[in-house]
């Protein structure tokens, strides 16, 4: 259970009786300067303020002491709390709620630096005047670092926490973060945060969930600068940390999780940058990109159902795994081990693509043909004529036959093993494999798709030096500096596969973009995961009168 912390209270403490009570946490930092800015607003607020510290277990005698002299010398009453060791943000915001006397509890992190020199005075007005349940002041980057490693960070909090108050009163339940977030003690005592949150993250997502379904959230304009921006790597090492909080949520809130994914999952995935110009949240639930396992890093909170193992197994129907931990590791993959695209492209240009490959799909090919294309098939060769949830795939023969026909024969893994869940050197050895299968038929092997689209930073690693690119499955075009070693590609399946395909073969008409199309089995009855011979025909028509080039990725990449 918790420890005792030590206490220590400035001598206007004992005499006040705040209104607000300012609350802030902090770990291996040290709040002096925020603590200086807040105290000059001392004489402004006249009481009706009070500052409650926590040092959530950094054991730095030296900084406590030096805390302990800066809130002695404040005006403002002042209350600092040192705990012999870390218990985490969530039951640290509780043991400040309870240490606090003010009716209202402000949570400002450690790393915030108010805008304004009327920062207090307005939370105390505001209280004075509405006595709000739940009111957040806004973050901003004003006075925040500008050096080039924070540059992710930036982009990151520019998009999903820098919103100015009108953008954020539309959807106000959307933006609730606990770094400048003023709670009324009774909405406190209702909804206190989840103790069985430990370490950074996810805690302040589950407490806004739970408490904007019962109380209105006010936005108003206050704002503070978060000065804390971290490096890519420092990022990444959070969110690895982070992944037992998200499952933590996941298992509070399935309903919550489960009923409403899309909005969720794009509330959560705002904390990550979005690096592809069109974004996959375009697509709904159709985001199924990357992932990384190497540093461990957001090892799967959200277990999914058992994948292909072993040679010669054949996959499970087509599934990512679909939990939000799963897209945020996707999601970050997308940051690391890039190597960027030089297209030249004449045109718009169309690839069709078919992964696994179901027999159904070879007949398709020629279809292609009469549009005067050819089709790119990333194939296992550890499935050959082997039966699966989409009937038989493509055999040995074949394969020959599609290369022979000038179809590209690319690498999907030789047992459909999981790039995400494979070591690195069983997923060097699969890949060589498969490699050395298909190129004896007279395929190029030269370009990989990722099974499942599960992707990993480790496996993007690996794969960059073997093939000229590497393939995703999430939605997006491919331009000038894209990413080779994760491309996105949008799908041919399911009831609107044809419509999705047709809207972003529109977008890369408009924007001159390469756009990379997959799909399973091509059949009158298609499983979910593939899509009829009609649609296959249509798309490509519809992309030729649009003026595209039908290429193989090959034919794009290694011209
Ligand atoms: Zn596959």
């Amino acid at each position: 259970m918790t420890a005792k912390g030590r206490v220590f209270a400035n001598p206007t403490w004992k005499v006040a009786s705040p209104v607000v009570s300012v609350l802030i946490p902090f770990l291996r930092d040290d709040p002096s300067t925020l603590l200086t800015l807040l105290n000059e607003e001392a004489g402004a607020v006249d009481g009706s303020v009070e500052v409650v510290v926590l040092d959530d277990g950094t054991r730095d005698p030296e900084l406590t002491k030096r805390l302990t002299a800066v809130i002695k010398g404040m005006t403002l009453p002042a209350r600092l709390i040192t705990l012999p060791r870390n218990e985490g943000r969530s039951i640290g915001r509780n043991r400040l709620a309870t240490a606090a006397r003010g009716g209202s509890l402000l949570f400002l992190d450690s790393d915030m630096r108010p805008d304004y020199r009327r920062f207090l005075r307005d939370w105390a007005d505001l209280v004075a005047r509405e006595d709000p349940p739940v009111a957040f002041g806004g973050i901003s980057l004003l006075q925040a670092p500008v050096e080039p490693r924070f540059a992710v960070h930036r982009a990151m909090a520019t998009k999903s926490e820098c919103v100015p108050y009108t953008v954020r009163a539309r959807q106000p339940e959307k933006y609730v973060y606990t770094s400048n977030l003023l709670v009324r003690r009774d909405v406190f005592a209702a909804e206190a945060f989840d103790p069985g949150f430990t370490g950074w993250g996810w805690e302040d997502v589950e407490w806004a969930m739970r408490v904007s379904q019962r109380f209105r959230v006010l936005h108003v304009d206050n704002p503070a600068t978060h000065m804390g921006l971290d490096t890519v790597s420092d990022l990444a090492g959070k969110y690895e940390q982070s992944a037992p909080n998200f499952a933590r949520v996941v298992d509070r809130h399935p309903a919550i999780v489960s009923t409403y994914p899309s909005y969720r999952a794009a509330r959560l995935l705002k904390r990550l940058p979005a690096w592809d110009a069109a974004a996959p949240a375009a697509a709904g639930g159709r985001d199924r990109g990357i992932a990384d396992r190497d540093a461990g890093l957001f090892a799967a909170p959200v277990p999914g159902g058992p994948l292909c193992r072993g040679d010669r197994v054949t996959p499970e129907p087509y599934s990512a795994d679909p939990g939000l931990g799963a897209k945020l590791r996707r999601r970050y993959a997308r940051l690391v081990h890039r190597r960027p695209a030089r297209l030249n492209l004449d045109r718009p240009t169309v690839s069709f693509t078919f992964d696994d490959a179901p027999a159904s799909a070879a007949s398709a090919a020629a279809i292609l043909e009469r549009h005067q294309a050819r089709g790119t098939y990333y194939l296992c060769a550890g499935l050959f004529d082997e039966t699966g949830h989409m009937g038989r795939y493509i055999n040995a023969a074949e394969a020959a036959d599609l290369a022979a026909r000038g179809h590209e024969i690319g690498c999907h893994s030789f047992g459909h093993v999981d790039a995400h869940r494979t070591d690195g050197e069983a997923l060097l050895d699969d890949s060589g494999r498969n490699v050395a299968a298909l190129t004896a038929l007279g395929g190029s092997a030269r370009h990989f798709a990722f099974p499942y689209g599960e992707v990993s930073p480790a496996a993007k690693a690996r794969l960059a030096d073997r093939y000229g690119s590497l393939r995703g499955v999430h939605a997006g075009l491919v331009r000038e500096g894209s990413d080779l070693n994760q491309l996105p590609a949008v799908g041919i399946e399911g009831d609107d596969g044809e419509a999705v395909a047709r809207h972003w073969i529109d977008r890369a008409v408009e924007t001159g973009a390469w756009l990379i199309l997959f799909t399973h089995d091509v059949s009158d009855k298609p499983s979910p995961w593939g899509c009829t011979p009609e649609a296959l025909d249509r798309l490509a028509a519809h992309a030729r009168d649009a003026g595209c080039d039908l290429k193989t990725v090959g034919q794009v990449l290694d011209r």
